[in-house]
């Protein structure tokens, strides 16, 4: 039973060490514990996988009657991850998101890339829910692929976005709504990365008038459709003023049903 006793305070000071905390921002605080990630690739299944609760042993005599430092590792919360699997998206599974005024979410991934056909990675990659991530891989896989060739010529090779989950305000407002970032349930698409190197921007590529410049535009807007059948939400550039240099997607609900799409 001691050897049991050892192995737990090994355990929790490795925990100690691996634990992020991450800055407030714009008012709003969060902490990401971190355990040892878990990646893997699981290509076939559809839905994430129901958490379950991971029982607590019972203290024996020993254990119950351990010295101080033992007591205080025993206290610490379990930063279990819980299992995402969704077709198409290689993920490394994350503990629980937790942060403050109703930030966070579960199951959180990694999002390392999209490993169907299309190969494509991510830069840097984001961390989001699994069900977002589930939507992302698909739209990327099914869409975005073939959408690169038939206009760019060439395929696609990476997303280049944002860090997905913020616990923020929507537009980085002090006030109003909790933003779609702060659930996991967003990601703010920058550019895309060609095979060849070559980067359409959504700053630079979204509108002009040189002809040479094109098929970037193409690109773009047919990237643009093709997320407003996907996501329930799409803000580029035609949304406001805030979305000049981005496409915003995310899978928030909208209305009673959670049917209602915003495509601007
Ligand atoms: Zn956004």
């Amino acid at each position: 039973m001691d050897f049991m006793c050892r192995g737990r305070r090994r355990i929790a000071a490795a925990f100690l060490a691996a634990t992020t905390v991450c800055l407030p921002a714009a008012g709003f605080g969060f902490v990401v514990p971190s355990v040892t990630p878990v990646p893997h690739k699981r290509p076939e299944a559809k839905s994430p996988v129901v958490p379950v609760p991971v029982p607590k042993p019972v203290l024996s005599f020993s254990e119950s009657t351990a010295p101080p430092e033992a007591e205080a590792a025993d206290e610490m919360p379990e930063a279990v991850p819980v299992p995402c699997t969704v077709q198409f998206a290689d993920v490394v599974d994350l503990p629980a998101i937790v942060g403050e005024k109703g930030c966070g979410f579960s199951p959180a991934v990694r999002l390392s890339g999209v490993n169907g056909t299309a190969n494509v990675g991510f830069v840097p990659e984001p961390t989001v829910n699994c069900r977002f991530a589930g939507a992302l891989s698909k739209w990327i896989e099914e869409d975005l692929a073939q959408i690169a060739v038939e206009t760019k010529g060439e395929r696609l090779k990476a997303v280049h976005a944002g860090p997905g989950y913020q616990c923020r305000r929507r537009n980085n407002l002090e006030d109003g709504k909790l933003s779609e970032h702060a659930v996991g349930n967003a990601l703010d698409i920058l550019s895309f990365e060609f095979v060849s190197g070559d980067i359409v921007t959504v700053a630079d590529d979204w509108s002009g008038e040189d002809p040479d410049k094109e098929p970037r535009r193409q690109f773009l807007r047919a990237v643009h459709d093709a997320a407003c059948k996907r996501f329930t939400t799409v803000l580029g550039p035609g949304a406001d003023g805030y979305h000049q240099s981005h496409i915003h997607v995310d899978i928030g609900c909208h209305g009673k049903t959670c049917t209602y799409r915003i495509c601007q």
